[in-house]
C-alpha cells in the first residue's frame, strides 16, 4: 500500500454503503475512469446499479471486506454509522478515507460536541442525559427552549423532541428509551448554513462558498447558493469549518452544518464525514462536484476547484411527492436551468430522499423561487 503515490484512472475503488451518496460517488468515479466495487445488502440499492460491481453482503461480512480489501486501491463510505470494525478490518489492507477515528466523533452527538469543545469550535451549550436524574441539572445549565436528542440514533431530526419544563424533558426521556441522550439549548436561527470541506492527505485545504439551508420537519429541504450574507461571515463560516476539519485530521469530504444566531454568531450544529446533501447543488453550478472531490482526495490528489459557476437553488425530493404515483416530471424538464436528479430507489416512502432538483439562475433568491414553485407544482398544489 503505498499511500503516498496516487491512485490513478483504471484502479478500482470501493464504496461501502449503496445509497445516493454512493450512488453520486460511483458514477463520478467511472467517469473519472476508475472501477468501483459497492459493498451493500440491498439488491436494489442505489450505488450497486451504477457500480461495475455491486457485492450483495452486510457491512460486516468478514468474505465481502476481505474481497474488498484484496481488489480495491482505495475504500470510501457514505454514511457516519459505517461500523469501525469494518474500517479498521479494511484499513489493515487498503486506504480507508476518512479514517476510523476522524469518523468516530461524529458517530455520536456526545462525543461530536465534546470534541468541539476541546478544539475551541464554536457550538451552543450542552449537556448530557444519562438518567432521570441528570434532567434537572441539565436544564438548569442549558436553559430553556431546549431540545432533548438521542446521542446516536438519529438523523434527519429523527429521535429528538423539544423540551421547556422538567416535565416535558421527563416526557421526552422516556420516549427516548431513557437512552444516553444530549439536551441542547434551542438557539434562535438567523439562518443555517453549511459548507462541505475538502482536505488532502497533504493538509490542502479548500472550502466550498457556504450554502444557505432551510430544514422542513428537521429534513434538508432547500439549499442555496450564494447565501445571503456578507463576506465576512461567509468567509467566518468558510474558517470554522476548515479548523474543524483540521481539528479532526479529516482527509476526504466533509459536511458542516452551521447555525447562524440572531446576534451574528456562528456555531457549529454537527458534521457529516462524507459528501453532504447541501452540496448536492455542486453537481450543476460548480467548477468541481462534491463527489469528485470525494475520488481525487480518496486517490491522493489535491483538491479540485471549488468556485461557484452560477447562483443555484437545490430543492429535494421526499417520497411524499409520490402520494399519487410518479410526479409530472415533464414540468422540471419545461423550466429552462432546472436539472432532474434521481436516486432509483423503489419505494417511495414519506421522508424518503427521492432524488433533487438544481435549478440555476441569474440570482440565488430567483433560482430558491423557482425551485420552490417547480416543487410545488409536482406536488400539485
Ligand atoms: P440535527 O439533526 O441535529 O441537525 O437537527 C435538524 C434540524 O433541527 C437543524 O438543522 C435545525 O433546523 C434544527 N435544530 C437542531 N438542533 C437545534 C438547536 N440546538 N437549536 C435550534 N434548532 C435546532
Amino acid at each position: 500500500m503505498a499511500a503516498d503515490r496516487p491512485i490513478m484512472p483504471g484502479a478500482t475503488l470501493g464504496m461501502l454503503g449503496g445509497g445516493q451518496l454512493g450512488r453520486m460517488f460511483t458514477v463520478a468515479a467511472r467517469t473519472m475512469g476508475y472501477r468501483v466495487l459497492v459493498l451493500d445488502p440491498d439488491p436494489n440499492s442505489p450505488a450497486g446499479a451504477m457500480a461495475d460491481e455491486h457485492v450483495h453482503a452486510g457491512y460486516l461480512d468478514s468474505a465481502a471486506l476481505d474481497r474488498l480489501a484484496t481488489e480495491c486501491a482505495a475504500v470510501s463510505t457514505e454514511f457516519e454509522n459505517v461500523p469501525a470494525d469494518a474500517l479498521a478490518r479494511l484499513a489493515r489492507h487498503c486506504i480507508v478515507r476518512p479514517a476510523g477515528d476522524a469518523v468516530a466523533p461524529t458517530q455520536n452527538r456526545l462525543r461530536e460536541k465534546a470534541f468541539f469543545d476541546r478544539h475551541g469550535l464554536p457550538t451552543g451549550p450542552w449537556a448530557s442525559v444519562s438518567s432521570p436524574a441528570d434532567l434537572k441539572s441539565a436544564l438548569a445549565a442549558v436553559g430553556t427552549p431546549a431540545l432533548l436528542k438521542h446521542s446516536t440514533g438519529g438523523y434527519d431530526g429523527k429521535g429528538q423532541a423539544p423540551v421547556d419544563t422538567p416535565d416535558a424533558a421527563a416526557e421526552a426521556f422516556d420516549a427516548l428509551g431513557e437512552a444516553e441522550s444530549i439536551l441542547e439549548r434551542r438557539v434562535t436561527l438567523a439562518r443555517e448554513l453549511s459548507v462541505i470541506v475538502c482536505r488532502a492527505a497533504d493538509g490542502a485545504v479548500a472550502c466550498y462558498p457556504p450554502g444557505e439551508n432551510v430544514h422542513v420537519d428537521g429534513i434538508l429541504s432547500t439549499t442555496m447558493l450564494p447565501a445571503a450574507v456578507d463576506p465576512a461571515m461567509a468567509e467566518r463560516a468558510r474558517a470554522v469549518a476548515a479548523a474543524t476539519a483540521e481539528a479532526l485530521g479529516y482527509v476526504g469530504v466533509l459536511g458542516v452544518e452551521l447555525f447562524v444566531t440572531d446576534d451574528d454568531e456562528i456555531l457549529v450544529n454537527e458534521l457529516a464525514p462524507r459528501p453532504h446533501n447541501s452540496g448536492h447543488y455542486t453537481l450543476d453550478a460548480s467548477a468541481t462536484t462534491q463527489f469528485e472531490q470525494q475520488v481525487r482526495l480518496l486517490c491522493g490528489f489535491g483538491p479540485g476547484a471549488t468556485d461557484l459557476l452560477s447562483p443555484v437553488a437545490m430543492v429535494n425530493l421526499l417520497g411524499d411527492l409520490w402520494r399519487d404515483g410518479d410526479p409530472d416530471w415533464s414540468r422540471v424538464f419545461a423550466m429552462p436551468g432546472a436539472n432532474l436528479h434521481l436516486y432509483g430507489k423503489r419505494e417511495p416512502r414519506p421522508g424518503r430522499k427521492m432524488g433533487h432538483i438544481n435549478v440555476l439562475a441569474t440570482d440565488a433568491t430567483a433560482a430558491l423561487e423557482r425551485a420552490r414553485t417547480l416543487h410545488g407544482a409536482l406536488a400539485g398544489d
